[in-house]
C-alpha cells in the first residue's frame, strides 16, 4: 500500500534504490536500462561523482539564500556558463525550478516586455497543436494537446494554435519540404493578421517536438520562415527547449541547428540532469534592457528561484556536457540508435516512422504503414509497450494516440549522453522485443 498519489492511481511501481551510469536498480536487484532518461532528464546518467561532489560542497557552504537579498557564486557561474555556450543573442538568464515554471516565466516576461516598451495592447499567445509546454495553467493553455487540456479547458486562459511541423503526416503529396515549411509560415502569418498584428505577444514552439509527437524535427527552413513572420509583426519567438535542449539533440541548444536567434528560450530537464529540479529562461539583451530601462523589475518570482544547490548541480552538469567528446558521443550514439532501430524495426508492419536527432529518437506506431492509419487508441498500445519494456529491464517513454483523435502512438527514446555502443544495442534489442511482443 502506498500513500503517494502517483500519476496513474493504482499500479504497484518497482522501488528505485540505486543508479549508476545508464542503469537503475530496483529493490529486488533488477536492473533497468534508462532508455528514456526518465522523461529526457538524466543527461549524464546516474551517480555522476563530480556533480554529487559539487552539490555536497554547495550544501556545506550554504544551502539557501533568498534572491531578493543575495546572489551566489553557483547561480552566477551557471548563468555565465549558459550565456557563454548560447549560440548568440541570448545574454541573460532567469533561473527557476523546472520546465513548466520556465514556460510560465517566459510567457509573463514576453507580456511584460510589451508593457515596458509601451505596447500594452499585445495580449495573444500563439502556439502549435499537438504540443506540450507544461502542466501549470499558463503552460497547459499554451500547449495544444487536446487530451491534456480537455477537462481543464474552462479555467485556461485563451490561446491560439496553428499546425505543427509534422512532415510524416502533414506534408502534402508532391509538396517539397521547403514548400511545406513555407505553407506553415503563411498559416502563422495569417493567424497573426487575423488576431491583429499589433495584439500578438509571442509564438511558442519546440525546435524538436518531444512528448506529444515523439522526436519530430522541423523541415529545413521552417524555423527561418517562422522567424521572418515573427519579425514582420514584431512578435516574439519563444523556443521551448525544456525537453530537446541542453545537448539532447547533439548541440547544447537545439535551435543552433536551425540557424535562427530566438528572443526567449526555456530550458530544464537536462539542465539539472535529474540531480536537482531546475529550469531557466534565457533572454535576449533587447528584452533585458526593456526591463532594466523601464520598471527595473520583472514582476514574477518564486521562493526557490536561483536555488544554490540546484544551481551548483546544473553548473557542473553543463560544464561536463560541454566538454570535448560529449556532444560527439550524442551524435554518434544517436546515429547508432537510429540505424539499430531501422534494421530491427524498419520492416515491422506497425512501425510507420523512425526519426529524431541526436539521442532524441521516436518510433511512431501505426495500424497500417501505407495509409498511416493510427492504431485504435482504445488498444492502449503505448501503455502495453511500456509494461513489456519494463518487464525486460528497459525504460522507454511511450505516448498514446488520444491526441486530437487522429495521431498515432509513439515511443520516445532519450538515453543519457554517456551511453556506450553496447548499451545502445541492448536498448534496441529490448525495445524490439517489447514492440514485437505487443504487436505480434
Ligand atoms: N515543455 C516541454 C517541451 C516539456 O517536454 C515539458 C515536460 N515534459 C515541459 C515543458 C514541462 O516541464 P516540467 O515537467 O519540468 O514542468
Amino acid at each position: 500500500m502506498t500513500h503517494i498519489l502517483h500519476r496513474s492511481i493504482g499500479p504497484d511501481l518497482p522501488r528505485a534504490v540505486s543508479g549508476e551510469g545508464v542503469w537503475i536498480a530496483d529493490a529486488q536487484g533488477k536492473r533497468y536500462l534508462d532508455g528514456s532518461g526518465g522523461a529526457a532528464v538524466t543527461a549524464l546518467g546516474h551517480g555522476n561523482a563530480e556533480v554529487l561532489d559539487a552539490m555536497r560542497r554547495q550544501m556545506d557552504a550554504i544551502a539557501y539564500a533568498h534572491t531578493s537579498f543575495f546572489t551566489t557564486d553557483a547561480a552566477e557561474s551557471l548563468a555565465d556558463r549558459l550565456v557563454g555556450l548560447a549560440p548568440g543573442g541570448l545574454e541573460h538568464v532567469y533561473l527557476v525550478s523546472g520546465g513548466s515554471e520556465a514556460v510560465e516565466a517566459a510567457l509573463k516576461m514576453a507580456r511584460q516586455y510589451f508593457v515596458e516598451i509601451g505596447q500594452p495592447q499585445r495580449r495573444h499567445i500563439i502556439a502549435r497543436r499537438q504540443s506540450y509546454h507544461g502542466n501549470t495553467i499558463g503552460a497547459l493553455a499554451t500547449g495544444g494537446n487536446e487530451w491534456r487540456r480537455r477537462q481543464f479547458q474552462p479555467i485556461l486562459p485563451e490561446t491560439h494554435h496553428v499546425s505543427p511541423c509534422y512532415a510524416y503526416r502533414d506534408m502534402a503529396a508532391g509538396e517539397s519540404p521547403e514548400e511545406y515549411g513555407a505553407r506553415l509560415a503563411v498559416e502563422l502569418d495569417e493567424t497573426i493578421r487575423r488576431l491583429g498584428a499589433d495584439e500578438v505577444i509571442a509564438f511558442v514552439a519546440e525546435p524538436v517536438v518531444g512528448a506529444t509527437l515523439g522526436a519530430v524535427t522541423a523541415v529545413p527552413g521552417y524555423f527561418r520562415a517562422i522567424r521572418e513572420v515573427c519579425d514582420r509583426h514584431g512578435v516574439l519567438l519563444i523556443l521551448d527547449e525544456v525537453m530537446c535542449g541542453m545537448g539532447r539533440t547533439g548541440t547544447i541548444f537545439a535551435h543552433e541547428q536551425e540557424g535562427i536567434a530566438p528572443d526567449l528560450v526555456t530550458i530544464a530537464k537536462g539542465l539539472g540532469g535529474g540531480y536537482q529540479p531546475i529550469g531557466a529562461v534565457m533572454l535576449s539583451d533587447r528584452i533585458y534592457r526593456a526591463f532594466a530601462e523601464g520598471s527595473g523589475l520583472f514582476q514574477h518570482g518564486h521562493t526557490y528561484i536561483g536555488h544554490p544547490i540546484a544551481a551548483a548541480a546544473a553548473d557542473k552538469v553543463v560544464e561536463i556536457m560541454a566538454r570535448p567528446g560529449m556532444m560527439e558521443n550524442v551524435q554518434a550514439m544517436g546515429e547508432r540508435l537510429q540505424s539499430g532501430l531501422e534494421s530491427r524495426l524498419g520492416q515491422h508492419p506497425n512501425v510507420g516512422d523512425i526519426r529524431g536527432r541526436g539521442l532524441f529518437r521516436g518510433v511512431e506506431l501505426v495500424a497500417d504503414r501505407d495509409s498511416k492509419t493510427p492504431l485504435d487508441p482504445a488498444l492502449k498500445t503505448h501503455a502495453k509497450i511500456k509494461k513489456e519494456a519494463m518487464a525486460r529491464g528497459l525504460m522507454c517513454y511511450p505516448m498514446g494516440g488520444t491526441i486530437d483523435g487522429v495521431r498515432g502512438d509513439h515511443v520516445l527514446l532519450a538515453p543519457p549522453y554517456i551511453i556506450a555502443p553496447e548499451e545502445v544495442d541492448i536498448l534496441v534489442d529490448r525495445l524490439g522485443d517489447a514492440i514485437e511482443a505487443v504487436l505480434a
